[in-house]
């Protein structure tokens, strides 16, 4: 079958964890596909899996059933250099709680996200000092110009996740995979952050998933899914989820 046109494709998608003697089905045959440049939301009840699929997706932890593929090749057939390759080079992720390196100041740590460019940790073919540029180039891009020289204890909290979105972005991933990267945020703040986010997908292309608990901010995506029951139930028109009541996830 083709996949013209879709970057990123999850079929029949199933992770279990064992806890001992309980079995925990938290996907159980989930569905997506995700277009060139498209921006997508995941909305989905505490618990329901949004993280467990965003890792899948990432090829961050493998599924126990299902494909995913990007651009058409299967992550499963992908050896581990492979692997480490797509995860470095055509993802980028953002968490809730930033995950910066608290000793490295702003630049080092986006500057981080070159080194490991490669799927290693080093330079090879560009010198730390290209890297920088970029970093810098990033950094200020969102702001942050006044601040590559501070450590991340000494930034507000959407400081540091704009600092992780350059981090994310510094190797210019066609994907970027967010949890909740506005959930530890006032709700202006977060909005701040998506603008960010927006305006790199603007000028980039870049295919955005977004897993967030804030309807607000799913209803700026193109589509928007709900993950129910370990399966993907589509919502279609953005605009048609405002009209469900606060607290019914
Ligand atoms: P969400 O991000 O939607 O809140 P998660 O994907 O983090 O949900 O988790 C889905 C379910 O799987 C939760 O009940 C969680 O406790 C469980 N879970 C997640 N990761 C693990 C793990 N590594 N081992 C066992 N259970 C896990
Ligand atoms: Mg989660």
């Amino acid at each position: 079958m083709s996949n013209a046109g879709y970057i990123l494709r999850a079929r029949a998608i199933e992770k279990t964890y064992t806890m001992g003697r309980t079995r925990l089905d938290v996907l159980r045959g989930v569905d997506l596909e995700v277009s060139e440049g498209e921006w997508v939301a995941v909305l989905g009840a505490s618990g329901s899996g949004k993280s467990t699929l965003l890792h899948l997706l990432g090829g961050l932890d493998r599924p126990g059933g299902g494909a995913i593929e990007f651009r058409g090749s299967p992550l499963g057939t992908m050896g581990r250099a492979e692997l480490d390759r797509y995860r470095a080079a055509s993802v980028g992720f953002v968490f809730q709680f930033y995950h910066l390196l608290p000793e490295l100041r702003v630049l080092q740590n986006v500057t981080l996200g070159a080194m490991v460019r490669h799927g290693r940790i080093g330079f090879r073919g560009e010198t730390r000092r290209a890297a920088e540029a970029r970093a810098r180039e990033l950094l200020e891009a969102f702001g942050l110009g006044n601040r590559l020289g501070h450590r991340p204890k000494e930034l507000s909290g959407g400081e540091r996740q704009r600092v992780a979105i350059a981090r994310a972005l510094v190797n210019d991933p066609p994907v970027l995979l967010a949890d909740e990267p506005t959930g530890n945020l006032d709700r202006r703040t977060g909005e701040s952050i998506v603008d960010a986010i927006e305006a790199r997908r603007r000028a980039g292309g870049l295919t955005i998933v977004m897993v967030t608990h804030d309807e607000r901010i799913a209803a700026r995506a193109d589509r928007v899914v709900r993950l129910v029951d370990g399966l993907v139930e589509p919502e279609g028109d953005p605009a048609g989820i405002v009209s469900v009541p606060a607290g019914s996830e």
